[in-house]
């Protein structure tokens, strides 16, 4: 199955993302992974994209569409594929429409989480994410075995340089701003479903797979 998760940041698309791809056994592409991969390793575009993620701004569109395109046409994307952070603006869900029609991969079903403001902050300044294998925790509700360090793979945990409230509030107007559109045009499409992500995550993820069960 073709799948798009959207939300704002910290809505849960990292987590969910994890239980989608285990159940479905598709890949993760998450546009936010695949740029900071290319931060930490100092490439061109890792240099440039640096300066506007730190300011919670998004990356310019052809980057990302240019980057999607290459990624939709690997192996792994045969039997359908998770999208996380990818479209967030018109433009973007525009050229994923037509890199999904070029491809013939469709996009059949998009999950909308949604969360208020209070609890996605408490939630996006206690967030840790593995330097590693980006496995993502919480201080209170989600700790590791050991402070600091990630369970799955021992590496050190880390706070993301755009997790902190100040950043949430324009990342928030971003989202209002561009991806609402995005997601607008696939509401029109009908194949949106929109989930309460404020409960606990068993219950979200419930939901989630009620709402790809009835896809298939
Ligand atoms: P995320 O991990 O999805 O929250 O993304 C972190 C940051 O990467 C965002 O605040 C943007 O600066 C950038 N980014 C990720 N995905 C996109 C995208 N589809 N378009 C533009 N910028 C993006």
């Amino acid at each position: 199955m073709n799948i798009l998760i959207m939300g704002p940041a910290g809505s849960g698309k990292g987590t969910m993302s994890e239980y989608i791809v285990s159940e479905y056994n598709i890949p993760h592409i998450s546009t936010g992974d695949m740029l900071r991969e290319n931060v930490k390793n100092k490439t061109e575009l890792g240099k440039q994209a640096k300066i506007l993620m730190d300011q919670g701004k998004l990356v310019p569109d052809e980057v990302v569409n240019g980057m999607v395109k290459e990624r939709l046409q690997q192996d792994d994307c045969q039997n359908g594929f998770l999208m996380d952070g990818y479209p967030r603006t018109l433009n973007q869900a525009e050229a994923l429409e037509a890199i999904c029609n070029e491809l013939n991969k469709p996009i059949e079903k998009v999950i909308n989480l949604e969360v208020n403001f209070d609890a996605l902050a408490d939630r996006i300044t206690g967030r840790r994410v593995c330097s590693n294998c980006k496995a993502t925790y919480h201080i209170k509700n989600n700790r590791p075995k050991v402070d600091d360090i990630c369970d799955h793979c021992g590496s050190k945990l880390v706070q993301r340089s755009d997790d902190t409230v100040e950043q949430l509030k324009v990342r928030l107007s971003e989202h209002e701003k561009n991806t609402k559109p995005a997601l607008d045009m696939y509401s029109k499409k009908g194949i949106v479903v929109n989930i309460d992500a404020s409960v606990a995550p068993n219950e979200v993820w419930n939901s989630i797979k009620d709402a790809l069960g009835k896809a298939s």
